[in-house]
């Protein structure tokens, strides 16, 4: 597996770089990483819509248009690994509808249960679903299982969990309380001068703190600043807030039902550990 530039506008390595001209690089990359490979030795290209673990970083505005055109003028196959955003995370069913993807496979796992039972799989759209009828007729059936394959259980929770997804409207809350919650970690963060960057799409948020705003320099991991914060919030506020690996970063996921009472709450517990960590 090959690595290509990662879309994380604000660890740009040339912090002069508007969204714009950073797109640009990051199509300048996998340009030059398909021209140094072969585009035909390359299977498929894999992503988040959004990147998750990775320290929940939205992509810069125009960033999929420009990387679709790509994989779509070398024939190249776009996997959408939407394991995070599959089934209401950004406020719409999937991330690629979120942001204009078309692609080729999706795989799909936690949001499909709520992750109350295992169950994970794969969407395959009709140009590989093709593929396979084919092969099948003249090979066989492709050999590809597992022991617990299609297990009851699990679909049976699926079902249940997307019932509820469409009874409660759960999609359509996720859009607006996150939509919310970010707005309202942005309004009472964002001028903290630790305070890098306050982002999010839908119900995920983050926050990755700075030693020093106008340098964007971090903090020595060692400082495990990140890591306070959220053990503070969960010992004073009983909230729990992931500090992320990548960085100094707090992550944000919560439940579909939040309500906006419930957002001011953990905003309100993140200033609070903010103000007691920094001093
Ligand atoms: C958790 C996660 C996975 C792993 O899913 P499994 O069902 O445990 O294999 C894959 N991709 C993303 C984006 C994830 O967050």
């Amino acid at each position: 597996m090959i690595h290509t530039e990662a879309p994380y506008y604000f660890r740009r390595e040339d912090t002069s770089q508007t969204e714009a001209q950073f797109v640009a690089h990051c199509v300048a990359e996998l340009e030059a990483l398909i021209e140094r490979e072969g585009a035909d030795t390359i299977a498929a290209f894999i992503g988040e819509p959004i990147l998750g673990t990775g320290g929940i970083v939205p992509p810069p505005t125009g960033y999929w248009d420009a990387i679709q055109a790509v994989l779509c003028k070398h024939d190249i196959l776009l996997i959408a690994d939407e394991v995070v955003t599959g089934f209401g995370r950004l406020g719409t069913m999937f991330g690629s509808d979120h942001y204009g993807l078309s692609p080729d496979i999706i795989t799909i796992a936690k949001g499909l249960t709520s992750a109350y039972a295992p169950l994970s799989g794969s969407i395959i759209g009709d140009k590989i679903w093709k593929v396979l009828e084919q092969g099948t007729d003249e090979n066989g059936p492709i050999g590809h299982g597992w022991t617990y394959s299609a297990h009851p259980i699990g679909a049976a929770a699926g079902v249940a969990n997307l019932k509820l997804l469409d009874e409660l409207d759960l999609v359509e809350n996720a859009g607006k309380v996150g939509a919310y919650l970010k707005q309202a970690m942005s309004d009472a963060l964002s001028a903290y001068p630790h305070v890098g960057e306050v982002r999010g799409e839908g119900l995920l948020c983050a926050i990755e703190f700075v030693q020093d705003k106008d340098s964007r320099t971090f903090f020595d991991p060692a400082d495990k600043i990140g890591p306070q914060i959220s053990a503070n919030m969960l010992e004073q506020s009983k909230v729990i807030a992931r500090a992320m690996p990548q960085g100094d970063i707090l992550g944000f996921a919560p439940p579909f039902c939040l309500t906006t009472d419930e957002a001011d709450e953990i905003v309100a517990a993140t200033v609070k550990a903010v103000a007691a960590v920094f001093g």
